[in-house]
């Protein structure tokens, strides 16, 4: 049967039987929802009230002056709480898990971005929340483990399989199953099966609506390019669905090109990617010929996803969306840049969209301008951008912290 939700030949609802119905709850929801003017009120009052919305545009001065091309501004929506655009579909998804009566919701997480973010939202709308993790992952991500649990969220380790986030979603995928009358499963980008890409898609529009209209206040004119990084691809959905009709402004999406070409040494889905049925949607996959998800790698926690949102893939097919990789190195770079001439730290996903238009903009003309979403601010990659640039500070500072902590430990016993 072809199930709606489809862009093109992607998309889909590729589901076990029994999550068809909250499936169905789901949408039906939500397009009731979509007409509802009271619900819609209320969305954009959080959004203003909770979230800080609009988040600024703002002229990258001093990056254009060196570079002497086209001007370059930053949407930065790292202004958000919790540092990223995430918390825009998770209080959309939990406004409709409200409205569906759910008690409870549950998410899997990698880096612990998406579980902070749907953390915050319970914690904001009176939910219980479990939040499932890999074990590795949790080792890895202990910052946020801590924060989520602060915001009264359960983190669940995850101890099978290779302990990381493949796991984690067959571990909320079976929870979901279990519990799927009192609890709602918020999934994080533009992926998984129909309607969440196409809800978060909706919920995370409004960023590109904002660019259009801030961008014509300062300059009187759309921009030429509008830039994101794309790792399921809801930052770059919410800042290209305003300007998909606006034919002559470019949009490029940017992948991580990680530390080489081989097999997980990146997560470049095109090319590179084939088509797939994973993780109940059909799109490009970064997969091998048994259809078994490849190792992925980059610098940036949220840009290693071997999947990509399928309205994207169908983008990328119709060539309205162009795609262009940056390296690590190149992320690093980037960085280092906007902190050192524009005060802004970017996290390293948000990094990868302001390293291609650094390598884009010496090329334009000096009238043109491009917009670079920037998803989310640097904090919570502290830890690794300190181990990149090799700061011996940062890590005899912490060193120095334990040694403290376990005398005071001694001391008291
Ligand atoms: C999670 C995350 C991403 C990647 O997710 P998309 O769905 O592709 O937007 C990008 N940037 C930041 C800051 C993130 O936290």
């Amino acid at each position: 049967m072809k199930h709606k939700g489809h862009f093109g030949k992607f998309g889909g609802r590729y589901v076990p039987e029994m999550l068809i119905p909250a499936l169905e709850e789901l949408e039906k929801t939500y397009l009731e929802a979509k007409k509802d003017a009271k619900f819609k009120k209320e969305f954009k009052h959080l959004l203003t009230t909770f979230c800080g919305r609009p988040t600024p545009l703002t002229f990258a001065e001093n990056i254009t002056k060196k570079l002497g091309g086209a001007k370059i501004y930053l949407k930065n929506e790292g202004l958000n709480p919790t540092g990223a655009h995430k918390i825009t579909h998770c209080v959309g998804q939990a406004l409709l898990a409200r409205k569906m009566g759910k008690k409870r919701l549950i998410a899997e997480t990698g880096a612990g971005q998406h579980g902070l973010a749907t953390a915050t939202v319970a914690a904001k709308f009176g939910f219980s929340c479990t939040v499932y993790m890999g074990e590795v992952d949790i080792q890895r991500q202990r910052p946020n483990v801590f924060l989520m649990e602060q915001l009264g969220t359960e983190v669940v380790p995850v101890k099978f399989g290779q302990r990381t986030l493949k796991d984690a979603v067959n571990a909320a995928l079976k929870d979901y199953i279990e519990n799927v009358k009192t609890t709602h499963y918020v999934l994080g980008s533009v992926v998984g099966p129909h309607p969440f890409p196409t809800i978060n898609r909706d919920f995370q529009s409004v960023v590109g609506r904002e660019i259009k209209k801030q961008i014509k206040k300062l300059e009187g004119t759309l921009p030429d390019y509008v830039i994101a990084c794309v790792g399921g691809g809801s930052n770059a959905m919410g800042a290209f669905t305003d300007f998909i009709r606006d034919s002559d402004v470019h949009l490029i999406g940017v992948e991580a090109g990680g530390k080489g070409k081989k097999i997980g040494e990146h997560a470049v889905r095109f090319p590179g990617g084939s088509i797939g049925v994973i993780e109940g949607y059909k799109s490009y996959f970064l997969q091998d010929s048994d259809g078994q998800l490849q190792k992925t790698h980059s610098i940036s926690a949220g840009l290693d996803y071997p999947g990509i949102g399928p309205q994207l893939a169908q983008l990328q097919n119709s060539k309205r969306v162009e795609f262009a990789s940056v390296t690590d190195k190149e992320t690093l770079k980037a960085f280092r840049l906007l902190a050192k001439l524009e005060g802004i730290i970017p996290a390293l996903e948000s990094a990868h969209a302001a390293a291609q238009a650094i390598k884009l903009a010496p090329k334009l003309r000096k009238d043109q301008i491009i917009v670079v979403n920037l998803s989310g601010r640097g904090d919570k990659d502290l830890f690794i951008v300190a181990k990149e640039f090799k700061d011996k500070n940062f890590f005899q500072f912490l060193k120095d912290y334990l040694k403290e902590e376990n005398k005071r430990k001694e001391n008291k016993h």
